[in-house]
């Protein structure tokens, strides 16, 4: 339970977390302070043409947006603090103005990229989202030139003195914008329902931390540049995941597994796992039910202890890895497993299109059950015998079948 609990928090807090903290950190130690200057004339430039690449390669249309966005906002902040810099009230205006603005326009529009779905750049959907973006440009420069009209009032709104949050250099509407932003991308983040998600919630803390510390400039830059790059590493991430995690259970699929076996070295338990009767499961209750209950024994096989990484292997197989452990101390751990899945009812829901009889509950087309499943286990360990990682796999397999032989809902070794 610990070590999903461990994983879980590591999924959330790598990569994006670990961009930003890294960023923070060697900000607040001020390791770069002499060569500043110089990385600010790279890093944005760098991270912007791999996310303009990336978005138009991996058709990831969301991503080019979302470094369009922080791209204008940084150079509308620079712009921004040198007409603050000079002499002149209504300069200084115009200057907190488009701080104002950006501060106010920039998380909502990261929502608004995170919320989208992909639709491409040169599509009637995604001329339109182009169009909004540089129509904000207008709207900004708007604000700025006619101050009468009072959104620059509004803008500058800022929160009373002594308040808690005060020290903050942002005005009230801009707090509010971000909380909103930070409201929105937490419940993504909380779910965890994607990588990219993640990434969105790690680079709204990156804008937030280019507005909270320190003065616009380079080290705004930095973070907005951070921002941008979350996100370019979550695209990455998340297409290295399709490629290599089953599309249905979530968990890590025959490719993974492939390049496991390729790598591990020492000793090490395969477990093959195969669910019983699901045939007999799926004719039942039909194919979208057998679905979800492969999706559910997946996330109960993602729980195993003493270490084991599970595989989807195939249909209703998977494969479970113990690296450094030999097939008697794998075995209690997969005992735990298949004792746990045996006990565990599977509340599955459908409709009933076999047109058998099944539970109905009151007011509900369609049905819940609660089902039970069990699963068969065949385990091999590496030995003199079965010494490269296919022969110990196909060991696994046979000892599999032993235990569907010998009457199922059991551990063979
Ligand atoms: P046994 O106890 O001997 O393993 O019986 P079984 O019925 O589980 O075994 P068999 O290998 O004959 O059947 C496996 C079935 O799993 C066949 C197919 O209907 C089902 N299956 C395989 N992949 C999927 C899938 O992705 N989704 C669903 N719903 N069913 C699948
Ligand atoms: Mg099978
Ligand atoms: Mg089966």
């Amino acid at each position: 339970m610990n070590s999903v609990v461990v994983r879980t928090l590591f999924s959330l807090f790598v990569p994006g977390g670990l961009v930003v903290f890294t960023t923070a950190i060697i900000i607040y130690l001020g390791v770069l302070d002499k060569s500043l200057s110089a990385l600010v004339h790279i890093y944005p430039y760098l991270v912007a043409v791999a996310g303009m690449l990336l978005g138009w390669r991996f058709n990831r249309s969301r991503l080019i947006f979302a470094i369009l966005v922080l791209a204008l906002a940084d150079r509308g902040l620079l712009l921004s603090a040198s007409t603050s810099n000079n002499v002149g009230a209504a300069s200084a205006t115009v200057g907190q103005t488009v701080y104002n603005a950006i501060g106010f326009l920039l998380p909502l529009n990261l929502v608004f990229v995170s919320r989208v779905k992909e639709r491409g750049i040169l599509t009637f959907h995604g001329l339109v989202r182009l169009g909004l973006i540089l129509l904000q440009v207008f709207a900004v420069f708007l604000t700025c030139r006619y101050q009468e009209w009072g959104l620059a009032a509004f803008l500058s709104y800022s929160l009373p003195h002594g308040h808690l949050l005060s020290w903050l250099p942002l005005s009230l509407p801009c707090l509010l914008s971000f909380a909103l932003a930070f409201l929105f991308l937490t419940i993504g983040f909380i779910r965890h329902e994607s990588v990219i998600e993640n990434g969105f919630f790690w680079a709204l803390l990156s804008i937030f931390l280019a507005f909270a510390v320190g003065k616009i400039g380079p080290i705004s830059t930095i973070y907005l540049a951070t921002a941008g790059l979350v996100l370019v590493v979550s695209v990455i991430e998340t297409s290295h995941s399709m490629a290599f995690r089953d599309e249905l259970t979530g968990i890590l699929g025959r490719r993974a597994l492939e390049e496991k076996l390729l790598q591990i070295s020492g000793n090490f338990t395969v477990a093959m796992v195969d669910i019983d009767f699901f045939k007999k499961f799926n004719d039942r209750y039909g194919h979208e039910v057998g679905d979800q209950v492969l999706r559910l024994v997946a996330s109960k096989l993602a729980t195993v202890s003493g270490g084991g990484k599970p595989f989807r292997y195939g249909g209703e197989e998977f494969t479970i890895i113990f690296p450094g452990l030999n097939s008697k101390a794998a075995i209690s751990h997969l005992e735990k497993l298949r004792k746990r899945v045996e006990q565990t009812r599977f509340l599955v829901r459908g409709s009933n299109r076999s047109g058998k009889r099944l539970e109905k509950s009151k007011g509900m087309r369609g049905f819940r059950k609660r089902a039970k499943v069990t699963i068969s286990i065949g385990v091999a360990e590496k030995n003199e015998k079965y010494s490269s990682p296919e022969q110990v796999l196909m060991a696994a397999d046979k000892a599999l079948y032993r235990a569907k032989k010998a009457g199922r809902n059991q551990t063979s070794a």
